[in-house]
């Protein structure tokens, strides 16, 4: 990374707006950016980055900077798989998007992926399982189908008491999401994008067009397009269109410290687990880079603003993954917490994501909904927008599109 990049990005995290000019003056982007993305999240910096590949002059905009603490992109570590069950389109993205994010890190001073390995294991033999090794089969993927005996042998610091069948996918593993976010932020820059720290207010226009959106500050900035890719603030900007069809939840994430010398728990020897628990999935992580023993319960907690959300862990949620993990890595389960942390997801109505224009500006499209999901597809995801601003595709997918977003939680993508 450059010093200039650095230096971007250290701006940005310490919250510095410095880039912008004086509150209350006004400033046209246009003959600057061709396209301005709201939210510098993995949606919005792997949008800001398609466009830039297509020759558009980009400017990517954060209230707090690329991945910060509070963002649903600010995390640890995210899982990718093409696990999907009958959701084929999924599997194929996260495909897709897996040969972008192993030449990220490729590029990367530090990496980005960590080729563990995912295994999801069931009680039964779900109807989930046989259409993923259908949909893997179909792209060629070296998936497997693992019976007790062999998960046992192979992964013997786990109790697997009443679990009937798993499947591993080794060319998958974990995203280093705060730094894979922020290195792709900065490969941006160093390409010719523009980032700038500013907040932007919900956006008002009364024609077709969306002519500029206000910061904070007062400022106006204007383009011919914008994305706004602002994940669980999207209902607070669209508060008509998005308010009751995005809803983000509370989720809690615990990291154990195995126990001196012990690296049963390593990379190693551990892959990206998920427990499918007839759809009460808890899952986690090896011990990545010495930050400890992950596991999450992948429920859905309760409705949060991200503005007010306070991040200190329940006790109750400590004690859940306590108890399962009692059931399933009984040598974890007294070992002390090395760290929680506190995020939200942004969920869809049923998990699907969000990627369609505005319903009256047919200038600003809108890109969301990632669900506890969304982070795995942040390169196709990206690809997917660029191709709805720029024109090359004329329609968005249906299972994207604005119209299919219900205002009833009816979770159906796992
Ligand atoms: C605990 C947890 C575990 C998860 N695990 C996985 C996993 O294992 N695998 C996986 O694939 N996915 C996972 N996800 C989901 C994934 O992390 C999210 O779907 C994804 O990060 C969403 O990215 P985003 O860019 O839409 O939103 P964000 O990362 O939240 O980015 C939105 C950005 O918009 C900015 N913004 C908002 N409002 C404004 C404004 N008014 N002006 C300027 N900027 C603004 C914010 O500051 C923020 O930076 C998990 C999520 C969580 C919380």
């Amino acid at each position: 990374m450059s010093a200039i990049t650095r230096r971007t990005i250290l701006m940005a995290g310490a919250g510095a707006g410095a880039v912008l000019t004086a509150p209350g003056s006004a400033r046209e982007t246009t003959g600057q950016a061709d396209i301005i993305v709201v939210g510098a999240g993995v949606f919005g910096a792997w949008t800001a980055t398609h466009l830039q590949r297509a020759g558009k002059k980009v400017t990517l905009v954060d209230a707090w900077g690329p991945a910060h603490s509070r963002a649903s992109s600010g995390g640890e570590s995210r899982m990718t798989r093409a696990a999907y069950g009958p959701d084929a389109i999924y599997a194929r993205m996260a495909w897709e998007s897996l040969a972008e994010w192993k030449a990220l890190s490729a590029r990367a001073e530090l990496p980005v992926f960590h080729r563990s390995g995912v295994l999801f294991f069931f009680g039964q033999e779900e109807p989930y399982v046989v259409q993923s090794l259908e949909v893997h089969r179909a792209l060629g993927l070296p998936t497997e189908r693992l019976e007790p005996a062999e998960l046992r042998r192979r992964f013997p610091q786990m109790a697997w008491d009443g679990v009937a069948l798993g499947l591993y996918e080794p060319d998958f593993g974990a995203l280093m999401a705060r730094r894979a976010v922020q290195v792709l932020v900065a490969e941006f820059v160093k390409a010719g994008g523009r980032y700038e720290q500013a907040a932007i207010a919900p956006p008002e226009a009364s024609g077709d067009r969306l002519g500029g959106i206000r910061t904070s500050g007062g400022e106006m900035l204007s383009a011919e397009h914008y994305a706004f890719t602002c994940g669980p603030w999207l209902p607070k900007l669209f508060p008509d269109v998005l308010g009751r069809r995005i809803f983000p939840t509370r989720q809690e994430v615990f990291f154990f410290a195995p126990e001196a010398g012990d690296d049963r728990f390593s990379p190693a020897h551990l892959p990206g687990w998920a427990d499918f628990n007839q759809g009460d999935i808890f899952y986690g992580f090896p011990d990545l880079e010495g930050r400890g023993f992950k596991i999450a319960h992948d429920a859905h907690g309760i409705a949060v603003d991200p503005d007010r959300n306070e991040r200190t862990h329940t006790p109750e949620a400590l004690a859940e993954v306590r108890a399962y993990m009692r059931r399933r890595f009984p040598a974890l389960a007294e070992r002390p917490l090395a760290e929680a942390r506190v995020c939200q997801y942004e969920n869809s109505a049923n998990g699907d994501f969000l990627i369609d224009r505005h319903p009256r500006w047919n200038n600003v499209l809108l890109v969301g909904g990632g669900s506890g999901h969304g982070f795995k597809h942040g390169p196709a995801v990206g690809r997917y927008a660029a191709a709805l601003l720029t024109g090359t595709l004329a329609r968005p997918e249906p299972r994207f599109s604005l119209a299919s977003k219900g205002e009833k939680e009816a979770r159906a993508v796992h």
